[in-house]
């Protein structure tokens, strides 16, 4: 009866976010959401309802199991330490490998070992445990400018600090998850020092402050303010969804860096099995159900591309590009955070 209650408060989650409370209010009283060897997975998710509704909405149509999610912005990591062994949340889904680590580092997550996941998802994108698992890719790319940038004037990440682009850079804050993996990346490949007098190289480049989002700095672009932006790829198909942000996309081109060298810096969104995980069973099968016939279908709903190799693009996000990828091991970028984001004081990136 009252896990039935329970229950209740986890759709009506979906619709609402009076949950919450609801949800931590089950688990100090050391309720679980829906017991071992039921037909549901509750997920706990950074990422927003519209990107993962649909891909859940096709798994609980192929296998009766019905997804139960919490959305939330932030915390949720927290909110998982806070429960502990009594969380109702059997799955952590968010972007970025550096999220994805902060659970790991938390103790809130458990490894999973699975040979469908491990077939589908290669090393450079899981944790070498099986403690989280890349299930789309994104890269961080530059905006261009249609009309006072030509072709192949820029080509790499290193270009960025050179003197012929000061005072045309346009980028968010330095601290922003998605540009500490880049310098990381940086780091992981030309070590500190030189990362450092690049980050130092770039910051005098810029033409304001860091601010706003990654759409924001194509919206500089548009405006004269800068000439070069720094931003993940899907945000262009996001840009063309919307009336008021089309021309923002309309002046500019997408460049994926070092092609002729190392290749374009990937990031991913991901999934990792809380430790807790009442329902481990189903979370893993949703986990393998998403590596495996979600992929288009997960990859599709943000202009992602699917992590396991062989899985055909999304035609517009093919059309925007084909780009070797930078095959840095993921994990190296989680591990060199700190050090990137030390880095970005020290240059007062951000000043
Ligand atoms: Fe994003």
């Amino acid at each position: 009866m009252r896990e039935a209650g329970l229950r209740r408060h986890w759709s009506r989650g979906l619709l609402g976010s009076c949950v919450v409370a609801t949800v931590l209010a089950a688990t100090v009283s050391g309720a679980t959401l829906s017991s071992a060897g039921s037909s549901e997975v509750n997920v706990y998710s950074l990422r927003q309802s519209f990107l993962v509704k649909p891909l859940f909405d096709a798994f609980t149509q192929e296998t009766g199991i019905k997804v139960n999610v919490v959305f939330a912005k932030k915390g949720l990591v927290q909110r998982l330490k806070s429960e502990g062994a009594n969380s109702p949340a059997d799955l952590l889904f968010t972007v970025d490998v550096g999220r994805l680590q902060d659970a790991y580092d938390a103790g809130v997550t458990q490894a999973v070992s699975s040979s469908v996941l491990s077939a589908a998802i290669p090393t450079t994108y899981r944790h070498p445990e099986g403690h989280w698992y890349g299930m789309t890719t994104r890269v961080r790319i530059l905006y261009v400018s249609k009309d006072r940038v030509q072709p192949g004037e820029i080509k790499r990440y290193e270009d960025l600090a050179d003197l012929k682009w000061r005072g045309r850079i346009c980028t968010r804050s330095g601290k922003n998850s998605y540009n500490l993996a880049l310098i990381a990346s940086m780091i992981a490949h030309h070590g500190e020092a030189e990362a450092e007098k690049w980050l130092a190289g770039v910051k005098a480049n810029l033409a304001r402050r860091p601010q706003g989002n990654d759409r924001a700095q194509v919206k500089a672009i548009h405006a004269g303010e800068c000439d070069v932006a720094i931003g993940n790829h899907y945000y262009y198909g996001k840009m063309l969804e919307k009336e008021d942000q089309r021309a923002w996309a309309g002046s500019v081109y997408l460049v994926f860096p070092n092609q002729a060298g190392r290749g374009t810096h990937v990031n991913i969104s991901g999934v990792a099995l809380t430790k807790a995980a009442p329902n481990k069973a189903n979370a893993i099968q949703l986990m393998e159900f998403l590596a495996g016939p979600g992929q288009t279908l997960y990859a599709e709903q943000n202009y992602e591309y699917p992590v396991k190799p062989g899985v055909p693009w999304l035609p517009q996000v093919k059309a925007w590009g084909v780009f070797k990828s930078d095959e840095l091991n993921i994990s190296a970028l989680a591990e060199l955070r700190a050090a990137a984001a030390r880095m970005v004081d020290r240059v007062g990136f951000d000043g």
